[in-house]
């Protein structure tokens, strides 16, 4: 491969270490995600779940989209996705226990295996294009995943057995690869994104380690290298989602641990949280591919990098010895904003992008990267909010649950009790069944200025941006509060976003919806100069006006005091979700946000369906705070990471 290309490299390595955070030497696991079976999510984040499965999942048009090209078999090439559906609807049939869904999943499986040809191959490419032809490798990797879940799950052997002769088929070909392969059309990462994935969880269900060493040997995943590459070059070299798939399966990758297992993970990490990799609402990347100049329009944040974003900062948890904050707060901001945001809000449609300025539009399929990542990454979710370590128990993410399960042969209840992100604080009861001595452990986000912890009343000291430990012997009952006092911020822009702030209040940030603020279609305005109008009739004409211009201009013109933001309650993007109120100039002429006569404006939580802009301008632009999370101590004055 060549790796001659625009390199991302100077400025990055001090900046690695400090990522990072606490370095394993390798990739040992040392913190495990909780079953998600043990869990039972709701608020916000159990909420969106639900809208995934019975707004979407269950909805989709199975026939055409996802099982007929495999029973033609007659595409050159293409990505359909019928792997990460059985492995996401694996995972939602057994977080949920229903019926409804498991049935969808054996659906699928059972027309699926009809598909497989006596050589073992299963996909949807005709003979002359297999393995090498766009996607194929992808595709059936996604098929091995998928089938080696549902076996993981539900002791389905004949997945099992279907997914050997898949990987058998791929393995005992693999000479038949054509010379130059991996820079036909787009990279060889790209190509056979997932395939390590569907090998490595065939040999955890199997035992058998050809499936690994495939991956070493064919692969050569424990060598691999690339830096991060701002753009697009050389097929998909700077891809995003790609670039992070290869990170985590090397973490993911625990039979050979070495150090180079980290390097991608670290420097990507790096990239993402100090090297203005990453957009306020947690997005990365234009057109899918690494960039670092804030741009936020258009392309902004493939839905796929999304996922893959958020698996990274929860492989970077388990191969911690002490897990970060830093990775918790970027997984809650990128879930709460980027990740929300893709959805619609009856949960039917995905988007693609969703950038920060400009219409947001949804993908129209169900089918090829990011619907099928968008969903994959929603059935991992239940997984995220606890991890366990030996007799310690860490709680990552927050939102209303309950939670049993076992630390070293001690079983636990959890319930969790908060209205998070609405209010910051949360309520655990922790009800071991017998008294016993085990850790609790909580992210303290780095946003939130005053955390307060208490423990049966009594209170423990904690820091912002680090992780608080309560060691004691737990009776049931024992009750853990923690108080994350919320206020609301304006947050100053980066790069391209500089001289603007953006408004965030604890993990939410805060957008522009034009219509629900009187906005219209431009052909509909009022032309206040041919009218006699009173006064009133002239501003909402004016305000109309305003709010069809192009989202470029009222984020230019519209001039926002920070000083009047105020909460709101509003249910129009989640139930019990809130607003702020903002008071803002919004007339290129004559009405002064100071003089009285400016407007009040609403800003609603940044997944609302309809919002187009994020960054205005303040009146006073010395009130803008850094964003912690991506402008932290380890960035130094004047240090600009980009090297190109
Ligand atoms: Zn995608």
């Amino acid at each position: 491969m060549n790796w001659k290309l625009l390199a991302f490299v100077s400025a990055m390595s001090a900046a690695v270490a400090s990522a990072a955070g606490a370095q394993a030497p390798d990739c040992a696991h040392n913190w495990r995600k909780v079953d998600l079976r043990e869990i039972k999510v709701r608020g916000e984040i159990g909420r969106r779940i639900d809208l995934t499965i019975y707004g979407n999942l269950l909805k989709i048009e199975l026939e055409n989209q996802f099982l007929n090209h495999f029973r033609a078999k007659k595409l050159g090439g293409d990505s359909v996705g019928t792997g990460k559906l059985i492995e996401y609807a694996a995972r939602f049939a057994a977080y949920t226990g229903d019926p409804e869904v498991l049935r969808l999943k054996n659906y699928v499986v059972d027309e699926l295996l009809k598909t497989q040809d006596a050589d073992g191959y299963i996909g949807c490419l005709r003979e002359d294009s297999r393995l090498w032809g766009y996607w194929d490798l992808a595709e059936t990797g996604f098929i091995i995943l998928g089938l080696a879940t549902d076996h993981h799950y539900f002791g389905e052997k004949r997945s099992l057995a279907a997914a050997e002769r898949a990987a058998d088929y791929i393995i005992r070909n693999w000479h038949t690869m054509p010379e130059g392969w991996e820079d036909a059309y787009i990279s060889g990462t790209a190509a056979a994104v997932g395939l390590c994935w569907g090998m490595e969880m065939l040999y955890r269900e199997t035992g058998n380690r050809r499936y690994l060493d495939f991956c070493t040997r064919e692969r050569g995943l424990d060598k691999w290298y690339a830096p991060v590459t701002i753009g697009r070059a050389h097929g998909l070299y700077g891809h995003s989602a790609t670039h992070l798939y290869q990170a985590i399966v090397q973490l993911e990758f625990q039979s050979r641990p070495t150090p180079a297992l980290r390097r991608v993970a670290d420097e990507a990490a790096a990239f993402m949280l100090d090297g203005d990799g990453t957009l306020v609402s947690g997005a990365c990347g234009l057109w899918e591919c690494w960039t670092d100049d804030q741009s936020a329009r258009t392309g902004i944040g493939e839905t796929c990098s999304t996922a893959f974003q958020m698996r990274l900062w929860d492989l970077l948890v388990q191969c911690s010895d002490e897990p970060s904050a830093r990775w918790g707060d970027a997984l809650e901001r990128t879930m709460y904003n980027s990740l929300f945001g893709a959805q619609s809000k009856d949960g039917r449609k995905v988007r693609y992008y969703i950038p920060l300025e400009g219409e947001r539009v949804y993908y129209p399929s169900d089918t090829y990267c990011c619907p099928n990542n968008f969903r994959r990454i929603m059935a991992e979710l239940p997984e995220y909010l606890f991890y366990k370590s030996g007799d310690r128990l860490f709680a990552n993410l927050y939102s209303e649950c309950d939670l049993v399960t076992e630390l070293e042969g001690l079983k636990v209840r959890v319930e969790e009790r908060t209205d998070y992100p609405t209010g910051g604080r949360i309520e655990f009861t922790l009800n071991p069944e017998k008294p016993g001595e085990f850790a609790f452990l909580l992210r303290i986000p780095g946003w939130c200025e005053h955390p307060s912890l208490t423990v049966d009343g009594d209170k423990v000291d904690v820091v912002p941006g680090t992780i608080a430990t309560i060691r004691r012997e737990w009776k049931r009952g024992a009750k853990v509060v923690l108080d994350l006092p919320m206020k609301v911020e304006a947050i100053a822009g980066r790069q391209r976003q500089t001289g603007r702030a953006a408004f965030m209040r604890g993990p939410v940030l805060y957008a522009l919806n034009t219509v629900r603020n009187g906005g219209g279609n431009p052909s509909s305005v009022i032309d206040g100069a041919s009218h006699m109008l009173t006064a009133e009739e002239q501003k909402a004409a004016d305000l109309r006006a305003f709010f069809s211009k192009d989202p470029a201009d009222i984020c230019g013109e519209m001039v926002v005091d920070a000083t009047s933001a105020k909460v709101v309650r509003d249910d129009s993007v989640r139930p019990g979700g809130t607003a702020l109120e903002v008071r803002a100039s919004t007339t290129g002429h004559a009405v002064g946000v100071t003089d009285g006569n400016g407007s009040t404006i609403l800003l609603t939580e940044f997944p609302d369906c309809e919002a187009v802009a994020t960054y205005f301008r303040l009146l006073d632009p010395s009130l803008a705070k850094s964003d912690k999370l991506f402008t932290g101590e380890n960035r130094k004055e004047g240090d600009k990471p980009c090297t190109k």
